[in-house]
């Protein structure tokens, strides 16, 4: 990529609420920070959006030339169920009810979550740090900010001071708000609280004797607030201001506020340059959440096993879906939605094979090389997937054109069109080819073949439970079988 397409990224920085041209602190390396899941339980499609966007994000940074240091965090201790340091630690109880240790729900959603990632074709971050991993970090971090006057300790637990802090600093900055109107949205504080300000969040919080997951501190017993951990991990792996941090937009008015006040307690100095928000995936207008019970996993979603699903829909049409929708912009669910992606999709897909049969002709009916400035314009727009799409689809026009003999490529012209379809759709949107890579498979053909005569064999000893659980597992990963008189017949 040449230099001068490199220069022309814009992004939109939430913290100057405008679009700013794209300058990375030490070019060609780009450290980016993205607040990852909280391991407590399955992933839904919401979580997922926001994981899906940033992953176009990196990979059209990649694409671009940068040398990228992508940094997603575990959230596996310390998040409790309200943002304001009040109710159950959402690991604890998960663990209650699951029957299990802590650590072992921790291990079970971070491989589901995994899994998850690669089902829908995303890079692995370069660095994948866990909250427990750096509790020493943590806990030199919060020294470093009492150090600096702006956190208290009270009966074991330490608080960040707002109200000091916001003396010297624009607390509000990331959501443009001001102080009174953030006390505003607060409640009052009561005879038991510790707090001294309203708005103050805990940096370390004491444990109680039944807490499972407790480290030992200046302060005694305790685990650190949710906070504080996305501070330490991103100062350590990328520097006390890096380029790019990013997460949810609903991480922007208590976690992004609270990251930002830390580190520049701490290091005195903003954490990130550009801040980056992805908007929410909304069912029926209302956001997709795990306290709303509206959010189905991405398992469900493939299987189709859920209320408001009418079939299952594969990994890719969901990721097609989601880059139909700008980043930026609430993305509603709809099975109608879904469904036009599926066509939307597969229609893509096609006219890939097409060109590849296209023989070329003595000269061009088209201008490919606009339709390659048009792409990297999108892209470069902050990230505009959805007209990047729209220039695919003109794309797509052209070769049905010019395998109806309605519009002429030259060789040059036929080859700079495959480069252009495969790098945008592949490369930069992270599809996958579904037919290529699974049903068409001999990989596929093959372990499929062996899991039949496993269940087949099963089946014949009365082992009725392996045979159930082998079809409600392949269910569940999207594979129906079905047993007919010619024999057993499966499909994807
Ligand atoms: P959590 O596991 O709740 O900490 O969330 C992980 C990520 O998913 C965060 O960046 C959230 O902002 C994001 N997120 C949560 N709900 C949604 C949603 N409905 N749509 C898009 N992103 C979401
Ligand atoms: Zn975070």
């Amino acid at each position: 990529m040449s230099e001068e397409k490199e220069k022309r990224l814009i992004i939109y920085n939430t913290l100057s609420r405008t679009k700013e041209p794209f300058e990375p602190l030490h070019p060609p390396f780009v450290g980016m920070y993205v607040c990852g899941p909280t391991v407590y339980s399955d992933v839904h499609l919401g979580n997922c959006r926001t994981f899906i966007s940033f992953d176009m994000i990196y990979r059209y940074l990649l694409h671009l030339g940068y040398k990228v240091r992508y940094v997603r965090n575990i959230t596996d201790a310390g998040h409790l169920e309200g943002d304001r340091d009040e109710g159950d630690d959402k690991f604890a109880k998960r663990a209650k009810l699951e029957q299990l240790e802590p650590m072992e729900i921790v291990q079970k959603y971070t491989l589901g979550f995994h899994e998850v990632m690669t089902l829908f074709n995303t890079l692995p971050p370069n660095i994948e740090p866990t909250a427990t991993g750096h509790i020493l970090e943590q806990i030199e971090m919060i020294k470093k900010i009492m150090a600096q006057g702006f956190a208290y300790e009270v009966d074991g637990s330490v608080y960040f001071d707002v109200e000091k802090y916001s003396r010297e600093h624009d607390y509000g900055q990331l959501t443009n708000r001001k102080m009174e109107d953030l006390l505003e949205g607060t409640r009052e504080l009561g005879g038991q609280d510790e707090k001294r300000g309203r708005l103050d969040f805990a940096l370390w919080i004491k444990a109680k004797p039944e807490t499972l997951m407790q480290w030992p501190s200046p302060w005694g017993w305790g685990f650190p607030g949710w906070h504080i951990e996305c501070s330490a991990m991103s100062t350590k792996y990328l520097g006390a201001t890096f380029d790019i941090h990013g997460g949810g937009m609903d991480l922007q008015a208590t976690h992004h506020t609270n990251e930002i006040a830390q580190s520049e307690a701490c290091n005195h100095t903003a954490p990130a340059k550009y801040w980056m928000h992805t908007n929410m995936l909304t069912v029926n207008g209302v956001r997709m959440s795990k306290t709303a019970g509206n959010g189905f996993s991405a398992k469900e979603l493939f299987s189709g096993n859920h209320p408001l699903l009418e079939k299952g829909y594969s990994p890719m049409t969901v990721r097609f879906f989601m880059a139909q929708s700008h980043y930026r912009s609430t993305l509603d669910f709809s099975n109608e939605a879904l469904q036009a992606a599926e066509k939307g999709y597969k229609k893509l897909m096609e006219s890939l094979s097409v060109l590849g049969k296209l023989s070329p002709g003595a000269s061009s009916s088209v201008d490919i090389a606009e339709l390659e400035e048009k792409c990297y314009a999108a892209m470069n727009d902050d990230f505009n997937s959805p007209v990047l799409i729209a220039n695919l689809f003109e794309g797509v026009r052209i070769i049905n054109s010019a395998n109806d003999k309605k519009e002429t490529l030259t060789a040059a012209d036929l080859e700079a069109l495959k480069k252009l379809m495969h790098t945008f759709i592949f490369e930069v949107l992270g599809l996958r080819d579904e037919s290529k890579s699974m049903a068409g498979s001999d990989v596929i053909e093959g372990l499929m073949n062996l899991i039949i005569d496993i269940r087949k064999s099963a089946r014949e000893k009365k082992e009725w439970s392996t045979s159930d659980k082998i079809r409600d597992e392949l269910k569940a990963i999207g594979i129906e079988i079905k047993d007919t008189k010619e024999g057993v017949e499966w499909r994807i």
